[in-house]
């Protein structure tokens, strides 16, 4: 006898597949990080003609008392970084107060000329990519904003510039040995995997501890995600340039990177300088890896902890002024030795340009693409 199955049974066993299949989905938010081995690996359909903040440069100009469309993104910006302290949540087109004290801090943090206005150099740092933590948290100013400038100094320039989190968090002292593990769902690649490792071996050579890779990301004290958009922790991402990472500080252990961002594992630039979207992995590694152990941003151009990078840039070498702010948290590495780490191009002071020299550039061949799928 043939069964006959009743259509309602039909209806709601093919709404309950489809719930199910929409709650997955809804749980399972999918986006693939861009890894490339060089920089002309990248598709060219993956490079942007302008990012969000292009957008900042029809204000050059700019100055107190004017009213252009638009100021009030400019204005959400600055308080993304920390240089306006409101909750407010809707500011005006208005060239305010607001707008013109955050703008005289952003150019004493960045080594401008404090001219309130925004002129070239300014918009020209403003657009740059950069990273997502604040330069001043709180309202606690950090940067070149938050050091008594010392007039008697014969090179006030060389004040060190470097900075910590409010309260000067830092991984308790007994634990020197670090775990870090990678989200299981971006199936990070070896060669992502020893990019991280180079990066972390730059911390762990001039500071007494020392960094292990873990399978189990639960119980890692360092977690390190790719992530698009909005994940959950109050810090969206902002789709290819603008902001490219953030990390979290002591003992959070959480880093994030942007999945939009076109990251190059071998950051040799110099056959294609002009490639905007393009980002060095390992230098931004090496930056969060900072916030990570406690640090904060710097003023000096060509420190690691400085808060921009050009993109098509790379910059892993710990200058002066990262050793001595990593140092201070948490003491030396016994085999540390200043002569022999520094070179003329991470020695230098604040002069507001970047170090494009490195020593250790990893060399892997072939094309290397890998389409990542997270939960
Ligand atoms: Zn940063
Ligand atoms: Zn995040």
């Amino acid at each position: 006898m043939k069964r006959i199955i009743p259509s309602s049974s039909i209806i709601i066993v093919v709404q309950s597949s489809f719930l199910l299949l929409l709650l997955l989905f809804s749980l399972t938010p999918t986006t693939s990080a861009h890894f490339f081995p060089n920089i002309s690996s990248i598709p060219k359909s993956l490079i942007p003609n302008k990012t969000s903040w292009d957008a900042f440069n029809q204000f050059l100009g700019c100055h107190t008392g004017q009213k252009v469309d638009g100021l009030a993104k400019l204005k959400q910006y600055f308080q993304r970084f920390g240089y306006i302290n409101t909750s407010l949540l809707n500011f005006t087109d208005d060239f305010d107060d607001y707008l013109g004290t955050a703008l005289k801090t952003y150019q004493r943090n960045f080594n401008l000329n404090e001219t309130g206005e925004l002129d070239a150099p300014t918009l020209q740092h403003i657009t740059r990519p950069r990273c997502g933590n604040p330069d001043i948290v709180n309202g606690t100013t950090s940067m070149n904003s938050g050091k008594v400038a010392n007039a008697n100094s014969l090179r006030p320039h060389t004040v060190a510039h470097y900075s910590f989190f409010p309260g000067m968090p830092r991984w308790p002292a007994g634990k020197t040995d670090l775990t870090y593990a990678f989200l299981p769902e971006n199936q990070v690649e070896d060669v992502v995997r020893r990019v991280f490792a180079n990066a972390f071996d730059r911390w762990s050579e001039v500071t007494t501890l020392n960094f292990t890779e873990t399978a189990s990301f639960s119980l890692a004290d360092i977690k390190i995600g790719i992530f698009s958009g909005d994940h959950g922790d109050g810090e969206p991402f902002d789709g290819v340039l603008g902001t490219l990472a953030h990390a979290f500080s002591p003992p959070s252990g959480r880093l994030h990177l942007d999945g939009d961002e076109n990251w190059v594992i071998d950051g040799d630039f110099l056959s294609a300088p002009s490639l905007a979207s393009a980002v060095d992995l390992e230098s931004v590694a090496v930056h969060e890896i900072g916030h990570l152990l406690g640090l904060g941003h710097s003023s000096v151009g060509e420190a690691i902890m400085y808060p921009s990078i050009g993109s098509a840039t790379r910059k892993v070498e710990l200058t002066k002024d990262d050793i001595q702010g990593i140092q201070m948290l948490y003491g030396s590495n016994p085999n540390f030795n200043w002569s022999t780490t520094l070179t003329p191009s991470n020695e230098r002071d604040s002069n507001g340009s970047w170090g494009l020299k490195s020593s250790r550039i990893l060399l892997i061949a072939g094309l290397f693409l890998l389409p990542i799928i997270l939960l």
